[in-house]
């Protein structure tokens, strides 16, 4: 998705030896052949499922390009490894799931290749692998669970609405992230689903501006589970010693006039800027206007 077709084509020429100059028909068909070949001579397919269907014991795939269809297909064996949250109810919750997701996912009707599997190859069938496991993963889902106000996250059908709706992921991309999920679903998930310590930073890496809960398919609140997620963070005394103290000092010269009065804003620039030192990394110096604005109040209305 962030590679122009240029790049795919040079990339296709170094690894391939195809002409640097292939168009974006002539390359797709030059990754369906070589792709092919290494479908047919695959042991072991691996797929994800997007939705797990409880009643019948199947998974059901959605996806564009119908590589998944040829992963569950082709090789002897095909495992899916998934999520615990895909499990939904029954067959027929698909005809709610299915268009949702590709309505709020890449605003088709119907995704190209929805598949459905309920097993291996049966007695008397031609197609299909020999074995088939399904690997259930936790990963910290049952943490999320456990968790009232986060729970909810757990709704998210992937559809990625979040991600291209907010003004984050759109300038910095996925790679960024460092994490199987980006955007702001993934800034919500992954704190839990890895460790709020190391990984707290991405619920920090947004606006609030709240366009991803306005756009969510599914409703999930995600603006206030980031900010949940700060919450938690400094509930869990995740935050470092320099900045519990820089709040400290905020809460008490915000409580008393005084204090905010006191000293010249020549010395108030020096005390902040030399001592905010992680919040100068990425920006430029603070600087206090010459006149507070209880001075400028005074001057203008007398001490009323
Ligand atoms: S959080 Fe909502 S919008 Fe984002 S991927 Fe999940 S379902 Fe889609």
């Amino acid at each position: 998705m962030h590679k122009s077709k240029e790049d795919v084509a040079k990339l296709f020429a170094e690894k391939l030896g195809t002409d640097p100059r292939l168009t974006p028909e002539q390359l797709t068909l030059v990754a369906r052949r070589t792709l092919r070949e290494k479908y047919m001579q695959a042991e072991v397919g691996i797929t994800g499922a997007n939705f797990v269907i409880a009643d019948v014991g199947a998974i059901a795939v959605t996806e564009n390009e119908g590589n998944g269809r040829l992963s569950c297909a082709w090789p002897k064996t095909h495992i899916v490894v998934t999520g615990i949250e895909k499990l939904i109810p029954s067959l027929t919750d698909l005809a709610l799931f299915w268009p949702l997701l590709a309505t709020y996912g890449t605003g088709q009707r119907i995704t190209v290749y929805n598949t459905i599997v309920t097993g291996p190859r049966q007695p008397g069938e031609t197609d299909g692998p020999e074995e088939m496991y399904v690997i259930l993963l936790d990963n910290g889902r049952t943490n999320i669970l456990a968790n009232e106000k986060t729970r909810e996250s757990l709704y998210c059908i992937r559809c990625g609405a979040c991600l291209n709706a907010c003004p984050v992921y759109k300038n910095i991309g996925g790679h960024t992230y460092a994490t199987p999920y980006s955007g702001p679903i993934g800034s919500v998930i992954t704190p839990h689903l890895k460790n709020m310590d190391e990984w707290k930073h991405l619920s920090y890496a947004s606006s609030l501006c709240g366009n991803c809960t306005e756009v969510c398919a599914v409703k999930i609140n995600l603006h206030e589970l980031l900010l949940e997620n700060r919450h938690e963070s400094v509930e869990e005394g995740d935050s470092p010693f320099t900045e519990r103290m820089a709040w400290k000092v905020w809460k008490q010269a915000m409580l008393h006039r005084s204090y905010m009065n006191m000293g010249s804003s020549t010395m108030k620039n020096w005390v902040v800027n030399k001592f905010l030192i992680d919040w100068k990394k990425h920006r430029g110096d603070i600087e206090f206007p010459k006149k507070s604005f209880n001075q400028i109040w005074k001057e203008k209305y007398g001490s009323r």
